[in-house]
């Protein structure tokens, strides 16, 4: 027999809706159902900034929808780094500003054979189908370091935030208190280094004091749930140096103990973190433990 149309229909109402956080002061989030990934949008008429729309075409519709039902008259795609989820959205806002970091235009040129097979994937997978192609693209406005902005109402700080995209940048909106962060502090994720731990763990100092003095009381992370009211975004900040902390000194015991790379990952292979995909985390773990390992080769 077949389903019924309604019980289907309300799900996916159900579905939608909670896919939506609205943050007030025209600041929305929205979470994919591949990866938990957020797009935010700062929304105003005046001028409207979309951070990482992805994942699946009916998400990137939606996305459109909610920046349109505004009619700004600018909008800005803010690209927070070249991993391909979070750079598929740009065919959705083709005549949009962009701004990212200064390398971003190399990543992403390298990556464009895995960002179009992991959309075409991933959109298959939810029942969808990626028909958008994907061509590389560089910033119209590439960024490093610090930088300030006003775009239109919305003032806004970004910042390197390397550790575990070279071309990460993180975005402060010191008036609203909220730190878009790119791929880290998330709550369904272990930090996933690219780098030695020193270069995370850097990203991760600079936003302690911000956190200490109340400049963040929202935090958005790439993956996973928003982190809100000032305590839980230390919390969040404090978990994943706590990580580092353990990851360091857990290579450096397996060392002292001569075990060999090998066996300190196999040691120090759990993931004792809630974590959403055991398996890949497990994974960037082993990663983790090698990127820590061979930067005390190197000392
Ligand atoms: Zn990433």
């Amino acid at each position: 027999m077949p389903p019924s149309p309604t019980p289907a229909r309300a799900t996916l109402v159900t579905s939608i809706a909670s896919a939506w956080t609205d943050l007030g002061g025209g600041i929305r989030v929205r979470q994919s159902v591949a990866y938990a990934m957020n797009s935010v949008l700062l929304l105003h008429p005046e001028h409207a900034i979309v951070v990482d729309p992805g994942v699946l075409p009916s998400e990137l519709d939606d996305l459109k929808h909610a920046v349109d039902e505004i009619h700004p008259a600018q909008v800005t795609l803010f690209l927070t780094h070249a991993h391909w989820d979070h750079v598929l959205g740009r065919p959705w806002w083709p005549k949009a500003r962009i701004v990212a970091h200064d390398r971003f235009g190399a990543e992403v040129r390298r990556g464009r054979e895995r960002t179009l097979s992991e959309a075409a994937r991933v959109a298959a997978a939810h029942g969808e189908e990626w028909s958008a192609g994907f061509e590389p693209f560089v910033p119209h406005e590439p960024m490093s370091g610090m930088r300030f902005a006003k775009l239109g109402p919305w003032r806004v700080v970004w910042r390197d935030a390397f550790g575990h995209c070279d071309s990460q940048l993180n975005l402060h909106l010191p008036e609203s208190r909220t730190l878009i962060a790119g791929d880290m502090l998330s709550d369904i994720e272990i930090p996933w280094l690219n780098r030695p731990p020193a270069a995370y763990r850097a990203t991760l100092d600079a936003l302690v004091p911000l956190a200490a003095n109340g400049a963040i009381e929202t935090l958005i992370p790439g993956h996973g749930a928003i982190a809100r009211g000032a305590e839980a975004v230390r919390k969040r900040i404090g978990r994943d140096l706590e990580y580092l902390d353990a990851l360091e000194s857990g290579v450096a015991d397996a060392r002292r103990e001569g075990l060999s790379l090998e066996q300190a990952q196999e040691k120090l292979g759990v993931v004792s973190l809630p974590v959403s995909d055991l398996g890949l985390m497990a994974s960037v773990q082993r990663e983790n433990v090698r990127l820590a390992w061979e930067a005390m080769t190197k000392n």
